[in-house]
């Protein structure tokens, strides 16, 4: 039974609706250690996915590590800034 026009409209909706998983605590800081390791390599710099951003909103403890070290990177590579542009 082919879906109609409504159950579609529906199913894309949920879809929409669906963000990406949200991380906990401890795969916020696994992804922070990784993330600067390659900042202090001069790896390329992923971006933040939204994910990501996600928790540092919902998160006032990884947010303000997340904080710490951004300065700590500031000051020997200028990109750490690439997290947030
Ligand atoms: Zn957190």
């Amino acid at each position: 039974m082919p879906l109609n026009h409504k159950q579609i409209q529906t199913l894309i909706e949920l879809v929409a609706k669906t963000e990406d998983r949200e991380l906990d605590c401890d795969e916020f800081v696994n992804f922070l250690a990784e993330w600067s390791e390659k900042v202090m390599n001069g790896e390329a710099v992923a971006t933040a996915n939204a994910s990501v951003r996600h928790h540092l909103d919902i998160c006032p403890e990884c947010s303000e590590e997340f904080r710490i070290i951004l300065e700590i990177l500031k000051e020997s590579d200028g990109e750490a800034d690439a997290l947030l542009a």
